[in-house]
């Protein structure tokens, strides 16, 4: 068959051959994971049921139905975000799309800080518009001269997303207004993917979009709440783009799925804390890990992934070794131009994190023992 040269423009191969490899064990030990290793709160599950019961199982609204509208509403005028609309879309990755399908032409650029989350550079490029990747290498910070030395007369968005996938960056209050700055004396738009917002570690959450005048925030509970499989995310913003996105998901999407609305708007009233105070302590203990066994690493201030350096210096070797050891992580050239790092997951039990950091000290010891 003769698919369309845009089938072309995204490329799986690199995660896929770590599955590939993967399939071949037995019982991993699996730091690979993007996604929460609890389940979602039953009272949640008992909402979703209820909700099924009543009958809200058809189409709702193109931009979901008004009480979860008003209460997303609600929690960014509570944060203190300027936005004027919302819409509800099928996941994050799905308001993703819609954003860029609404925004941007062939040719525009979108700068993205690299490490990046897969999806920024595959579906700009699907789009027919230019990833730009800014290299913030090796601390991962945002600085004004690295954005600008990566923009031009065609870039048109640029993508901010803190707590960072793979990193686990947070941007601290003067990256978040220097890059603020950069972009709105240009004329830029900004998308602040804030999908990882419930997982700050170190003091309060400096939410990117609170810099902007005109941000354009997506979020969602697939991390937060662990429901990655109904996917349910949103995309709050300027009236105009909102109203573009709500009419291409007409054509597309039609709606989020219903019951997984009326669980989200539930969702709102529960408290992560416990959640995050026990990721916190897993951070630590990866971290630490890390760090004892003589990686150069950078501690992550939010998300559940970890991002070090590959002893050697070559990512994909690396996690070739680490799989030979029954550890599964993930190269850093999948999220990234470079290949000189790989990514942890810490969305794992302690017992699994502790064996981790066990396989890891021990890569780390035969990399620095004498050849003979
Ligand atoms: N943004 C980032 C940074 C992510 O890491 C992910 C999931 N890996 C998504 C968006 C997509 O999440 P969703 O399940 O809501 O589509």
């Amino acid at each position: 068959m003769k698919l369309a040269a845009r089938r072309a423009l995204i490329d799986s191969s690199g995660i896929r051959k770590v599955f590939d490899l993967a399939a071949s064990l037995k019982d991993p030990i699996n730091l690979s994971i993007g996604l929460p290793d609890f389940d979602m709160p039953e009272d949640l599950k008992d909402v979703a049921v209820e909700a099924i019961r009543a009958g809200k199982n058809r189409y709702t609204l193109t931009g979901g139905v008004p009480p979860l509208r008003k209460r997303i509403a609600r929690y960014y005028e509570e944060r203190g975000v300027p936005v004027e609309e919302n819409m509800v879309a099928s996941g994050t990755s799905g308001g993703l799309l819609l954003v860029f399908m609404a925004l941007l032409d062939p040719g525009d650029e979108v700068l993205i800080p690299d490490p990046y989350f897969v999806m920024y550079k595959a579906l700009t490029r699907f789009i027919g518009a230019k990833p730009v990747l800014v290299d913030t290498y090796p601390d991962f910070r945002l600085t004004r001269e690295r954005l600008e030395a990566a923009v031009t007369e065609r870039t048109k968005l640029l993508i901010l997303n803190s707590p960072a996938n793979p990193t686990g960056t947070v941007y601290s209050a003067e990256e978040c207004r220097a890059a603020a700055e950069f972009a709105e004396s240009r004329g830029i738009e900004v998308l602040s993917d804030e999908i990882y917002e419930e997982y700050v570690y170190d003091g309060e959450y400096v939410r990117p979009s609170t810099f902007l005048k005109r941000p354009i925030v997506v979020s969602g509970f697939s991390k937060s709440v662990a429901m990655t499989g109904w996917r349910i995310g949103w995309v709050a913003g300027p009236g105009e783009l909102i109203r573009a996105l709500t009419d291409i998901q007409q054509y597309t999407f039609v709606c989020a799925p219903s019951v997984a609305q009326e669980t989200a708007l539930r969702a709102f009233d529960l408290d992560m804390a416990p959640v995050r105070d026990r990721f916190r302590a897993r951070r630590d203990l990866i971290a630490d890990g890390l760090a004892a066994a003589g990686y150069n690493v950078m501690r992550p201030g939010g998300a559940f992934y970890i991002f070090p350096e590959a002893p050697g210096g070559d990512g994909e070797a690396f996690v070739h070794s680490a799989i030979e050891n029954n550890l599964l992580v993930v190269p850093g050239n999948v999220f990234s131009e470079r290949n000189t790092n790989f990514r942890i997951s810490f969305a794992a039990s302690e017992e699994t994190l502790r064996r981790g950091v066990e396989v890891l000290s021990r890569l780390m010891q035969d990399r620095q023992a004498p050849a003979n």
